[in-house]
């Protein structure tokens, strides 16, 4: 079998015009500020990627850079500001944070209403009780992307490979939300290729280039690669072997133009959400 390569890149672009047309029937301009602390290379091509996505969609996008010794305080005093800003509908701060920020007192900083990044333990518990309010944009997206190719959850098996409150967790959730039975494995499984095997979708969050193989997957089996790995060589690849995989799964999501262009989507229509939400208040 060759698997269907899911085009993730389409369906973020359909999701980023549906937004863009919300935003101009609104009557109002959102506003979303990105908080870059520190020169990290990666960081700064997503935080670019965001802002210029943002503009495209009519949300007024602000991109404050902080110098990588800004220390936790006067972060904390930057997130208070944007959280009393009227203009300022959603807070993202790009993580990873330089040493000595405590990245969980800059998440718990952020009101949890404009927290569009959904990492604020507010937003955490709704998800976790099953009443998602502002949704990590990743894990959401991947819902989306599921929806848009007509795969269904209820009643799946999902394996998610990755335990992380950004990706693996808020992904369990969701797909327990939408009635599929829900494996979460990681770094201490014991035979992880037997539980993945068992997986009708199978999500791969570990960071760890290539990881799933071709005989870890059902044959048929819908394949969600989360992973963003550049090897020695310069190569970017997933957590899955592409090549091999998409000859037994029956889709597959391509590293890049997977799940990456509907991470930035996401982050758009939650700084909607998070803007119709405050002003029906
Ligand atoms: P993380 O390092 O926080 O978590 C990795 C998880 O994988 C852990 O829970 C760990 O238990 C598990 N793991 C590690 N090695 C494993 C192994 N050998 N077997 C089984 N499980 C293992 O990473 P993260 O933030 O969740 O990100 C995961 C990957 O997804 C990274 O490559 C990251 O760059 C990428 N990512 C992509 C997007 C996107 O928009 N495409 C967004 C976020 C993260």
């Amino acid at each position: 079998m060759t698997a269907r390569i899911i085009d993730g890149k389409a369906i973020a672009a359909a999701l980023r015009a549906d937004v863009a047309a919300k935003v101009a029937a609104a009557g109002f301009t959102p506003g979303l500020a990105v908080v870059l602390v520190g020169e990290d290379p990666a960081s700064a091509v997503y935080v670019r990627t965001k802002d210029r996505a943002a503009r495209e969609a009519g949300i007024a996008a602000r991109t404050i850079r902080l110098p990588a010794g800004t220390s936790q305080a006067d972060l904390l005093a930057t997130i208070r500001a944007l959280n009393e800003d009227p203009a300022i509908d959603g807070i993202l701060v790009q993580l990873p944070l330089p040493p000595g920020i405590a990245p969980e007192a800059v998440i718990e900083a952020i009101d949890p209403d404009k927290d569009v990044d959904g990492f604020h333990p507010v937003n955490v518990g709704h998800l976790a009780d099953g009443r998602p309010t502002l949704v990590p944009c990743t894990p959401l997206g991947i819902m989306k992307m599921l929806r848009a190719i007509g795969v269904t959850a209820s009643g799946a098996r999902a394996v998610v490979v990755g335990r992380s409150a950004i990706v693996g967790r808020p992904m369990a959730r969701l797909l327990l939300s939408a009635d599929a039975t829900v494996t979460v494995a990681h770094s201490r499984t014991r035979d992880l290729p037997a539980e993945c095997r068992r997986a009708d979708i199978l999500i791969a969050a570990t960071g760890r280039p290539e990881l799933v193989r071709a005989d870890w997957v059902q044959p048929g089996a819908t394949v969600i690669d989360v992973g963003i790995n550049r090897l020695a060589d310069g190569r970017l690849v997933g957590d899955v072997a592409f090549d091999a995989c998409a000859a037994v799964a029956g889709a597959i999501t391509p590293v890049p133009g997977g799940v990456g262009p509907m991470t930035v989507a996401c982050l758009l229509e939650n700084t909607l959400t998070a803007a119709l939400h405050r002003r029906s208040r």
